[in-house]
Formats: structure tokens, sequence, C-alpha cells
């Protein structure tokens, strides 16, 4: 730690050449800071004769929001980087690889994804993804699945969660997810023409009853180890392609939040349609493909998930007929009720999503936002009922 200062350009080009049979000694390499982030600085190192690249990503000792900044654990990078390093090895073609990194300085070194795009800026762009379903469904299912008390020796999974300690990133989300949008405080950041919506939102006890329960799971439920942030700026895509990155607030907790974080990201995106187009036809092709798809990734993650429990489960109580049924139940309804908050937060609550944000037309700005707010807590108070998807395409149907 007290070795840690942050890399300039130069800095990141002297540690990129560390990296054992990357680049040539003679190349000449260039470097770009290409972060977005308040919390990391992001490098891109690359040598142009060869074309080869690398990514070196620093996590910096604080976050910047809103002008101020609080401290923030340097052990947020060796944690994202282990994560990153057990989901490529359960998941190979879905997450990049590391080629390498340090503890002092707080860095991650890992494969060049810059032919792919953010998901969301493609999903802003009016894009979609036929293979993100199966490919985020099986991310999803193997990550959890291998790490949880089913596909892992008790034992070593207790040493693996002491290992994802991670009290400074949990804090954002409990602070930022589960408290500040239900109540009057200055850390929430909403426009003013919402303002009776986020009035009924702060008395809503009925709610803050639903958000409680499921700030409790993910307070207490260890069940799997989480990416935490899997929102789709925290996915890459091509058409035939999808990278997971940016698990710095991996930990272990319970399995519905990450479909959650799909689930959510997906639903805003739905929500800002009108917004993005005003050919009706269209809208309503890019929108039965987002339904579509929330359905897809839940079925893919499902069939992933009961497959990898037949035949590679542990324990035999495990195998007891009914549980199985009931566990995914469990998760379904966990991932339904953190899709509800994902979705209040990012209207409410700090750092909003640009799907919504960057609608040029105030009026339909607007309406997303609403309607958001709307979907967030029909899935809110819907979520513990639920005992299929379907149903919640069909509450989002009726709400727009
Ligand atoms: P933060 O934790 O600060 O959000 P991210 O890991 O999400 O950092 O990275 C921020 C941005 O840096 C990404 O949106 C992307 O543009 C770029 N980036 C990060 N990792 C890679 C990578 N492996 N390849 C190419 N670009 C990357
Ligand atoms: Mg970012
Ligand atoms: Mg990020
Ligand atoms: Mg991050």
């Amino acid at each position: 730690m007290s070795q840690y200062y942050p890399l300039s350009l130069e800095n990141a080009i002297v540690y990129a050449r560390s990296i054992p049979d990357f680049f040539t000694a003679d190349a000449n390499l260039s470097c770009e800071e290409i972060g977005d982030g308040n919390l990391n600085l992001v490098f891109k190192i690359e040598d142009p004769i060869s074309a080869k690249s690398l990514i070196v990503k620093q996590a910096l000792p604080y976050a910047k929001v809103v002008g101020e900044s609080w401290p923030l654990s340097l052990d947020r990078a060796r944690i994202e980087r282990e994560a990153l390093v057990i989901q490529h090895t359960l998941c190979p073609d879905l997450v990049p690889i590391v080629y390498g990194g340090n503890q002092e300085l707080a860095i991650t070194v890992m494969e060049d994804l810059s032919d792919h795009t953010i998901m969301r800026k493609g999903l802003i762009d009016g894009n979609t993804y036929p293979r993100f379903p199966e490919h985020i469904g099986r991310f999803i299912a193997h990550t959890l699945f291998y790490t949880s008390d089913l596909g892992m020796n008790q034992q070593r999974k207790k040493e693996q969660a002491a290992r994802f300690v991670n009290p400074d990133l949990c804090k954002i989300t409990e602070d930022l997810i589960f408290e500040d949008p239900y109540r009057d405080v200055p850390n929430n950041d909403f426009s003013e023409d919402i303002i009776l919506e986020v009035k009924q939102l702060w008395e809503d006890t009925e709610l803050h009853l639903e958000v409680a329960l499921l700030r409790e799971k993910f307070l207490t439920h260890g069940e799997a180890l989480l990416h935490g942030d899997l929102h789709t700026g925290s996915i890459f895509v091509t058409a035939q392609s999808t990278k997971v990155i940016d698990p710095e607030f991996a930990f272990y907790g319970p399995m519905g939040f990450d479909l959650g974080a799909i689930i959510a990201n997906l639903l805003l995106n739905f929500t800002a349609q009108p917004g993005w187009s005003d050919n009706t036809e269209l809208l309503e092709e890019r929108r039965q493909w987002l339904l579509t798809s929330i359905k897809n990734v839940w079925d893919q993650f499902e069939n992933h998930f009961r497959r990898l429990w037949n035949d590679y489960g542990i324990d035999p109580i495990s195998k007891t007929p009914g549980y199985q049924n009931l566990y995914i139940q469990k998760v379904l309804r966990d991932a339904v009720g953190f899709a509800g908050c994902k979705m209040i937060r990012r209207i409410v609550g700090l750092s909003h999503v640009a799907d919504i944000e960057t609608i040029q037309d105030d009026e339909l700005r607007h309406q997303a936002k609403v309607t958001a707010l709307q979907i967030g807590k029909a899935l809110l108070k819907y979520g513990r009922s639920t005992s299929s998807i379907d149903e919640i395409i069909d509450l989002t149907k009726q709400i727009v």
C-alpha cells in the first residue's frame, strides 16, 4: 500500500513492458487513458507495428462523487483480479484473460476488448445481440453454481468467501440501492419533474418492507460469488461474442442479485425506447426483443443451472426431490425484487443510466423515468409472489 502511486501514461507503458512474452523489447508502445469511471484508471497500451495491445486497470484510493470524494479500499483491485480469474476459469469464452497484476499498485492487466462495444451504448444505438441471452445466462449459472455450496466443497467455499469480503464496495450498494432512494437525503439525485413520484416512494411503507427484506438478503445470504455490478456497462458485446468485465463489487451474496441487475438494465433500456425512435414499428420490435431477451436470459440461466446441479451437484441431500424447484423459485423471486431496487435507484439515487439521461426531448425523458419507477415499484411489490418469468413480462406490458 505504501508503494502506491497513480500511474502516468509513461508508467503504464513501463508496467505493460514487464508482462512476460507480450511486447517485444524494442516495441514503440503508445498509451491512452480510456476509463470513464470515477473510481479507476484504465490504460490501453498498444504496439502499432504488431497491433498487439493490452489493458492496465488501476484502482484509485478514493471515489469522486458529486464533487466530493471518499476513501475506497485498494483491495478491490485484488478482488476484481481474483474474481476475473475465477470467472474466466469457469467461462473462458465470456471473460477477458488476466495477464498479470500488482497488489501494491492495485493493478490488473488484461486482454484488450476494444473490438467489442459496451452493451449499454450498443443498445442505445439500436443494436440487438441474439447470442447475449445464452451467453449471460450461462455466465451467471456457471459462476454462481460452482462458487456455491451446491457445486463446491463447503470448507473450500468458506475459505474462498473470506477472500471476497468487500466492505467498502458493498457499502456503496447498501447505501445507494437499499437506503437512499427511500428517504429524503442529500445523496439522492433526481430531476424536479418527478418530485411527486419520489415523495410517494418515500411514504410507501409497503414498498419499504420489500426493500428491507431484500437488503437483509444482500447483507446476510452468502450463497455464491456474485459479480456484484452486472449492469449493461459491465458487458462488452459484438454480434457473436459477450465478455463480462469490472467485477470489483464481487462478494458472497444472494444469487438473484446478478440476474436482477440484467433484468433491470434491459428494462431501463425498454422504458427509454420512445425517447430513441418515433418509428412505432421499430420501437415495438426493439421493445419485443428486450422483453424476449429477459425471458431468454432467465430460461438460459435456469436450464444451465439445473443441468449443472443434476450432473455436478456434490451432496446427496441437495438432490432431494422438490429442493431444486424451491431453490430456483427463490432465485427468481429475489431477482425480480433486486431488479425493482436497481431500476428505482437509477432514477432517484446517485448514478443514472445514459439510456434515459441522454434522451433529448424533456417530455419523453420524463415519461421514461415515470415508467421506470412504475415498473420498479411493481417488481418490488410482486417479487415475492412470482412463479414464472412470463408473469414479469406481462406485468411490464400492463404498465406501458
Ligand atoms: P470502472 O470500474 O471504472 O467502471 P471498467 O472496468 O468498467 O471501469 O472500465 C471502464 C471503461 O474502460 C470501459 O467502459 C471500457 O470502455 C474500458 N475498458 C475496461 N476494460 C477494458 C478492456 N478489457 N478492453 C477494452 N476496454 C476496456
Ligand atoms: Mg465506468
Ligand atoms: Mg465499469
Ligand atoms: Mg467498476
